[in-house]
């Protein structure tokens, strides 16, 4: 009789404030294990008299119906005696957390066909002795070893590769659904650890549901004379609608909200409707973000460093997809963050390849699909009077996981302007000019929504996997739209690779002297140019011309005079062709 003896896996968890995600090192790469299409579970407990006890979405589901018995943000009461009193029984905060460790162990074990019985646990590098204890404690209950409790920003900084062999000074700003926390994560003696670290432990994504929250009891108050205030069931509405409509405005510039019969009045159902602009919405949190900047500050003189010192930051945590997040750290570091891994999804990972570290495997670096250039459009700005044109506003940055879609809203000069030009780049380039001009286009009949004001546009952007970027462009008032596709450059590469490759970059600029082009090869370059422009070209035609282009950027960056010449006298017989 033969015996079959399976590996003993140590999978991840990320045990959150508001959702969880457990995940494993295979083949020498971190996944997320998913419970169908879903990666993250939310971390709720709810008691529902006719299922028993849920986790999860289907606990989150009940919760706007019986918020008495559900159980959400465990994790802040996590390492106190406080009692939790749900479906009529009393539990401690370690067995409310146990509960949703063994639905994540489930999920591990559907996944990966076996048992599961080992786990590498995160936390905030902010919790105290007692909670690591107590979230130990509760791995425990829910039948699992904790063969270790790591901290978050150290989890996130081995997702995004930093080895043994790095010594960045990485800053991680983890923003998530209740709590902020800002490290600063570093090597030293060999080992990669948290250095200083700063937490807001009342700071997140619900915070900012709140804001929203508020607002809409406002407008509901100012449409109906009628409050909200202590109906639990509207108010537990209102706030889920709220998350959902923040989650949106990540990726549009305006949303509408709708919610029927949230109250009634003399037996007359009120219902809300209203329009919601991302303006509006950074608005309402502008003073929350502006705590995480000072949270920065902090960390950095507790670490005993200046902003300059920093090579990296890494983004994690769900509230982390607001895109005004995303600028007021860039803002504020000077550093392009890191967002290649899903922001939610990294501390998981991180967790999972330190599992692997333990029982002695060997873990690659992530691979992702990201878009390797940033993609936006050319528009005008007016300074001081001064109309200034070619300016380049992005809608999707570098190295943002695909596919990925958003949308932005751009408004026309003045109130007769009929039409609007589209002309789509692909670069990094302040000037719009300057990037790469992948397609253009014009939209027309445009109206404006009353007189003497100026017509607007939404323009969307569907960037897909094969590197095919999708522009839709939609009156605003007429709900006319215009569509042009086109394939933008595409790249599969892991984030060390990036960073590597834009380090080798860097320094193969300052390292070598950059050609100066003869006068004929700059002229060849401008008909090219002016040939892409036009937008007459044949697709292949002008990909090719774009490649030698780039070609013989790349020859003069390196300083090859040699293949500059051949490069310029194909360019020559090209264009020939081409004109
Ligand atoms: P985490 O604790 O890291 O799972 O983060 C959860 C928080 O991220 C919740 O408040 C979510 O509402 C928020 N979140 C998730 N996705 C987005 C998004 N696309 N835009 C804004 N907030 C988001």
């Amino acid at each position: 009789m033969c015996k079959l003896f399976m590996k003993d896996i140590i999978v991840g968890i990320d045990l959150g404030t508001t959702n969880s995600a457990v995940a494993v090192v295979e083949n020498g790469q971190p996944r997320i294990l998913a419970k169908g299409k879903d990666k993250l579970i939310p971390s709720v407990v709810g008691y529902s008299a006719q299922s028993g006890w849920l986790v999860g979405h289907p606990a989150l589901n009940q919760y706007t119906l019986d918020p008495e018995n559900t159980i959400r943000s465990i994790k802040r009461k996590i390492g106190t005696t406080e009692k939790i009193i749900a479906g009529g029984r009393e539990f401690s905060p370690q067995e409310i957390s146990a509960m949703i460790l063994r639905e994540l162990k489930q999920i591990a074990e559907d996944n990966l066909k076996q048992p599961v019985n080992k786990a590498v646990i995160t936390v905030p590098a902010f919790f105290t002795n007692a909670q690591r204890q107590a979230t130990k404690e509760s791995g425990e209950i829910a039948g699992l070893e904790v063969v270790r409790i790591i901290n978050e920003p150290t989890a996130a900084a081995l997702a995004y590769g930093l080895d043994h062999e790095s010594d960045d000074v990485t800053l991680v700003y983890d923003l998530g659904g209740g709590t902020f926390d800002v490290s600063i994560v570093d090597m030293s003696s060999g080992v990669v650890d948290v250095r200083a670290s700063h937490g807001d432990t009342n700071l997140g994504g619900d915070d900012f549901d709140e804001r929203l929250s508020e607002h809409f009891m406002k407008e509901f108050n100012d449409t109906h004379s009628f409050s909200l205030e202590g109906n639990r069931k509207a108010l537990a509405r209102l706030n889920r609608a709220a998350e959902a409509t923040k989650v949106k405005l990540s990726n549009h510039p305006e949303t509408v909200l709708r919610e029927e019969y949230l109250a009634e009045k003399n037996n007359i159902p009120l219902h809300l409707e209203t329009e919601v602009e991302r303006i509006k919405f950074v608005d309402l949190i502008d003073d929350l973000l502006n705590r995480t900047i000072e949270s920065i500050d902090k960390v950095l003189k507790d670490a005993e460093l200046d902003i300059e010192d920093l090579d990296r930051v890494l983004l994690v945590g769900g509230s982390t997809r607001i895109p005004a997040v995303w600028s007021i750290v860039s803002d504020y570091t000077g550093i392009e963050p890191a967002s290649e891994i899903n922001p939610d999804e990294a501390v998981a990972l991180g967790a999972a390849i330190q599992g692997a570290i333990i029982s002695g495997e060997d873990v690659g670096s992530i691979l992702v699909d990201v878009t390797p250039y940033s993609l936006g459009i050319a528009t005008a700005v007016v300074i001081g009077g001064r109309l200034i044109s070619d300016q380049y506003s992005m809608l999707i940055h570098r190295n943002t996981t695909v596919p990925v879609t958003k949308e932005e809203t751009f408004y026309a000069i003045s109130p007769d302007q009929e039409s609007i030009e589209i002309k789509v780049y692909q670069g990094e380039e302040p000037i719009a000019s300057d990037n790469t001009l992948l397609g253009r286009f014009t939209i027309g009949d445009l109206e404006a929504p009353t007189r003497g004001d100026v017509p607007s546009i939404n323009v969307r952007f569907d960037f897909d996997a094969n590197g095919m970027l999708h522009v839709r462009v939609t009156d605003r008032e007429t709900g006319k739209t215009k569509e042009k596709s086109v394939q933008a450059t595409q790249a599969r590469l892991s984030p060390a690779d990036i960073a590597k490759a834009r380090t080798g970059l860097d320094r193969l600029r300052s390292d070598r002297p950059i050609l100066v082009l003869s006068d004929e090869t700059k002229a060849l370059v401008r008909r090219s140019l002016k040939l892409l422009e036009d937008g007459s070209l044949e697709e292949t035609d002008a990909t090719n011309l774009r490649e030698l282009l780039s070609d013989i950027d790349d020859a003069q960056t390196e300083g090859d005079q040699t293949e500059l010449d051949e490069l310029a006298e194909e360019l020559l017989d090209v264009l020939f062709e081409l004109e």
